[in-house]
Parts: structure tokens; sequence; C-alpha cells
């Protein structure tokens, strides 16, 4: 669990223009949100920008011009370049927080590996960035990781009950609002953190790391660990993140084309190969009708495969339904733990993410998971917010701006 030196989580009064810049994945997002205070008729625009591979792997300088670029270009649409705004910027990859303006980079995740960022201040590097830009004067008023952006959010819109945020996107964590009394690893007086309350991101995506969940790991998932750039770590985003379901999907419809099962047992190159079964895939079979099999067969077509007969299509359907079925329940029992933890009598647990926002069947799952398991006696709702930790992050910068911190 990492402290995240939010105090306080928007109450509705906040107004003014604010930015938010959310770096989760291969998509920057930019966001423009006015707020207007108790009327609650607040604008957003948002705009994405995708972050070229070379740049990805690149060093921190072509990274964080390149954000810079793309925000200047953005101010440049609403004729706010010279404006002073304050900027909520989530950085969603394990860090070190040090204040509400300062994360150091611990390792990198979702397909980044840029050496030269490592162990250095994530938010010093974007301000630097900034000022050698010279024409735009936004300021970073705070950073983040997307769970706490997503809680902000759905506290906004859904009130002071909403005190979990998840994220069920690339990867998968959650944060939660805590009596900072209560966080030990927290020393307040020492870091001069004068405030009752804190938002704590979990970060249990790491929960795994020390080999708590090897009883359930399958072959396919010691496979999709060994290929990835941080095998043994995010143990729990390798379950259920939309980075990598589909190529679990992928793994076990080879092994099936292997045993005979499917296909015909004739061998398909393309399943041999990742990034050949999106996670998008997952989303678009199980949007189907059960007995229409159209997006299966064009799927089928694209992966250069000879169907022999429905029953193949009926295969892919259920593992398809089975690798999101696990995903949710992975992510019910870590709700779960944390409903205990907290130990609330009622609880609105503010969710988004992909998969939340693009999976056809992911929110009942969880949902279905969750009545199965959590404690009797806490009341709980899963609540919904698309676009949720980008525009969280604006409402942290304005809540940081009306705290004077
Ligand atoms: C990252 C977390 C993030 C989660 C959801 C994980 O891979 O380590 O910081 O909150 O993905 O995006």
């Amino acid at each position: 669990m990492l402290p995240s030196y939010v105090p306080a989580l928007p109450d509705g009064t906040e107004s003014g223009k604010y930015v938010a810049i959310d770096l989760s994945g291969k998509n920057l997002r930019i966001l423009l949100l006015t707020l207007n205070g108790a009327s609650k008729e607040d604008v957003s625009v948002v705009n994405n920008y995708i972050i070229p591979n070379i740049i990805m792997k690149g060093t921190g300088e072509q990274l964080f011009t390149f954000i810079v670029n793309c925000l200047q270009k953005f101010l440049k649409e609403f004729n706010l370049e010279e404006a002073n705004l304050p900027i909520g910027f989530v950085f969603s990859y394990p860090c070190e927080l040090l204040s509400i303006r300062s994360a150091r980079l611990l390792w990198w995740t979702k397909g980044f590996d840029i050496q030269d960022c490592l162990q250095k201040d994530v938010v010093e590097l974007l301000q630097d960035a900034l000022e050698l830009n010279m024409s735009t004067k936004a300021k970073i008023k705070a950073v983040m990781n997307d769970t706490v952006g997503q809680l902000a959010a759905a506290a906004h819109k859904y009130g002071s009950d909403c005190v979990i945020g998840v994220v069920i996107g690339y990867g998968c964590n959650s944060a939660y609002l805590e009596e900072t009394a209560k966080i030990k690893k927290f020393n307040a007086k020492a870091a001069s953190y004068n405030h009752d309350k804190m938002v704590v991101v979990t970060e249990w995506e790491e929960f795994g790391n020390k080999g708590e969940l090897n009883d359930i790991l399958t072959p396919f998932d010691l496979e999709i660990d060994d290929a990835s750039v941080h095998k043994g770590k995010q143990i729990i985003d390798k379950l259920t993140g939309a980075l990598y379901l589909g190529d679990l999907v992928r793994r076990i419809l080879a092994q099936f084309v292997l045993d005979g099962e499917l296909f015909g047992g004739t061998h398909v190159e393309k399943l041999d190969f990742s990034d050949t079964f999106p996670t998008k895939y997952i989303s678009e079979i199980l949007s189907e009708d059960v007995e229409s099999f159209k997006i299966a067969r064009r799927i089928c077509d694209e992966l250069e495969v000879s169907v022999h007969g429905t029953n193949d299509y009926k295969i892919i359907r259920e593992v398809c339904h089975t690798v999101s079925q696990r995903a949710a329940s992975i992510v019910a029992a870590a709700i779960c733990a944390l409903l205990r933890h907290m130990g609330r009598q009622s609880v609105k647990i503010g969710v988004g993410g992909a998969l939340i926002q693009f999976h056809p069947t992911f929110h009942t799952l969880l949902e279905t998971q969750l009545i199965q398991m959590a404690p009797l006696d806490v009341e709980w709702e899963l609540v919904p917010v698309d676009e949720g930790s980008v525009k969280g992050a604006a409402l942290i910068a304005a809540v940081a701006e009306k705290l004077g911190i």
C-alpha cells in the first residue's frame, strides 16, 4: 500500500478550469475540465494522442517533450496556452510518492521501457519539459495513480459514500480513503502531513509476487509471466488486465488446436504470435448473441483459420467467457478484502477502466461474484465512471488548489 498524499476527495464545491494529463498506457489523454461548483454543470473535453512505439522505448526527454507538445496543441485549441492552469498528472506506474507533487519511478509496465527515467521524479521531468517549452504556462498541482483519479471522479459523481476506486484497465489496482492515523507505514509528523485522512493506493496488482497465488496459476499464466518485461511482478495484472487477457485466450486456443479439439487440429500460424488476439476480440465475441457467430467468423477470418463447424466458435466463446469470469472473480476477491479491511457499513465502489467501459459482461460478472463473496454486513454498490481517472485527476488538482497545498 502506498500513501498518495491526497488528503480529501472533491465535494462538489470546486470551480474553475483544470487540466489533466493521463499517461496510462499507449494512449496519452489530455482533458480540460470546467467546474461550476454546486450547479454541477461541469464541462469536459478530452483528446487522445497515441504514443509512438519509438517513444515508449526511447529517452525521457523524448517522452516528456512529446507530452508537452501534445498539451500545447490541445490548449491552443481553446486559446488557453497562456493561462496558468493547474494540472493533475496521472502516472500509473509503480512509484514512490514523496509528496502530492513528487513521484519517483520504480519500474515501467504496460509496454514502456525508458531506462533513463528510472529512479527519477517524473513530476520534475514533466515540469522541466514544460518550462523548456516556454509557451505553456500550466503548472503541475498533483501527481497520482489512476485509481486515485477514478476514486475522485466517482466521489464527485456519487457522493461521500464513495470511498473506493478500482481501475480494471491495462492493469488492475485500487485506492481508498483511509484515516491517516491508521496508516502504519506513514509517519505523518515526519512528513509534516497534518490532514486527518489520506487516499491510499493499495497496489494490489503486486499481490502474488511472493508466490501467494501460485496455487491458482495455470501453465498459460506462467507463460505470460515468462514473456513479460517484469517477470514475477504484477501477477494480478497478468490475471485480470486488458493488456493480458487477449493473449491468455490466444495461448489457450493454441493448446486446444494442439489437442486436436479446435479447427480440426490444423496448426494456426497467427496463434503463434503475441498481439494476434487483442483483448478487444474478447469484448467483441462476448457482445454477440449466443446463437450468432458473425463476429467470431470475422475474427477467425482475421486469424486466417479454416473453421470446422459452429462448435469451433462455441469453444472460442467459452474460452473468452472463462478467462473473463476468472478475472472478475479475482477482482471481486480483492475488493472483498478491502471491504473487510475498511469495516464500513456502507460503501460505493467507483469502477472504471477498459474492462468496465468496453467489455460487455465484465461489470455483471464482477457484481455476481461480489454478491457471493462480500461480507454480509456491508451494503455495497458498484458505481461506474467512464474516463474516471483523467476526470478525477483534474478534480484532485482542484482539491489541491482549494486546500492551498
Ligand atoms: C499499475 C498500477 C495501475 C493499474 C491500473 C498497474 O499495472 O502498476 O499503478 O493503477 O495498472 O492501471
